[in-house]
């Protein structure tokens, strides 16, 4: 008999046990050559134990990672302990299908596994056993909740129509910039505009109409402003963004290219062409201004007198 079959032998009142039971079992010599392939491995790789025993487990499964494999061996064989991997840190060792009907939605079985040390009568250790968990039930459920909650936090943050911030979350980065000029004095500007005579696109061409106007003007504004400037859809026609590191005239170029943009847009709704145009409020944060009302105040103010002189206009905002 040979030293693996001597080692088998003596575990073989458990063979029948470890067969039925619904986890892998894949038992290793040194060398990597499979001693033992219980049903649960042959059932999920198709391969049966004929094909398998005696064969390097790294040549039967190429996709294993063996060199992290071989490390992790390495220090069972030296520390006698085992080892766990969870499905998060790896999704599987073996690539198996999963056929699960009711968590369909994954291609391959996700897995825990747990290798331990196996040893003979005389306590040497020269074999290891790895245990294989079909865990895709747990690991779909994880998934899905996770990506819920990350759409719910995407959703609670954003306006439905734009995608642009809501409004209070626009209010919290607003904040944020403010507390930050305090500390640091940065240069920091925010746009605030609405859309001309809105109401009236509204009255001759629908409500839906109307939503869809307000959506390509987020789209314009998004394809304009960089990806460190904040935009928020701030009222229903209404939107405000804030410019980091931007002086006024700096933030005048940029309401300037928007504002033409819109000028330029045509939007096209069912037989309707629609042209329309917006009127930019710019306001640079000074230290004048006592708290951030005062700054959203500004840049109110600078787009009332952008509506007053005649709309289709930007205009800077001077002090009282
Ligand atoms: P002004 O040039 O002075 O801004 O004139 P205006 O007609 O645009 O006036 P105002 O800004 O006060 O108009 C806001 C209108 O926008 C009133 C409201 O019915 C409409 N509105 C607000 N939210 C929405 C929305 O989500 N969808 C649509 N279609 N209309 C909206
Ligand atoms: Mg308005
Ligand atoms: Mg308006």
């Amino acid at each position: 008999m040979s030293d693996s079959q001597e080692f088998l032998h003596d575990f073989h009142w458990l063979m029948d046990v470890l067969q039925s039971i619904d986890v892998g079992l894949v038992i290793l010599d040194k060398q990597f050559n499979v001693q033992l392939w219980n049903s649960f491995m042959q059932n999920h790789s198709a391969m049966l134990p004929t094909e398998v025993l005696g064969e390097n487990l790294f040549e039967l499964f190429p996709e294993l990672p063996e060199s992290w494999f071989r490390r992790k061996v390495q220090s069972i064989y030296v520390l006698h302990n085992s080892a766990f991997t969870t499905w998060e840190q790896r999704p599987y060792l073996f690539r198996f299908k999963n056929y699960r009907p009711i968590t369909g939605q994954a291609d391959f079985m996700y897995q825990n596994s747990t290798i331990i040390p196996l040893s003979d009568s005389t306590g040497k250790v020269d074999h290891i056993c790895m245990i294989i968990y079909d865990v895709t039930e747990v690991a779909v459920n994880k998934l899905q909740l996770q990506s819920a909650n990350e759409q719910l936090h995407h959703m609670s943050r954003t306006d439905g129509l734009t995608g642009l911030l809501n409004r209070k979350t626009w209010e919290q980065e607003l904040d944020h910039q403010y507390k930050r000029f305090q500390r640091h004095q940065h240069t920091t500007s925010m746009l605030m505009f609405d859309i001309d005579h809105f109401k009236r696109i509204n009255d001759t061409y629908g409500h839906p109409a109307g939503d869809e106007v307000i959506r390509q003007t987020s789209a314009v504004v998004r394809d304009i402003i960089r990806d460190i400037d904040i935009a928020g859809r701030y009222g229903g026609e209404e939107f405000a963004v804030l410019l980091e590191d931007t002086n006024a005239q700096g933030a005048k170029v940029v309401a300037e290219r928007i504002r033409k943009q819109m000028e330029n847009n045509v939007i096209y709704y069912e037989n309707h062409v629609i042209n329309y145009t917006i009127s930019i409020g710019i306001a640079e944060l000074t230290p004048q201004m006592g708290d951030k009302s005062s700054w959203l105040d500004s840049a109110d103010k600078a787009l009332y007198q952008a509506k007053r002189s005649g709309r289709n206009n930007s205009v800077i905002f001077r002090g009282e």
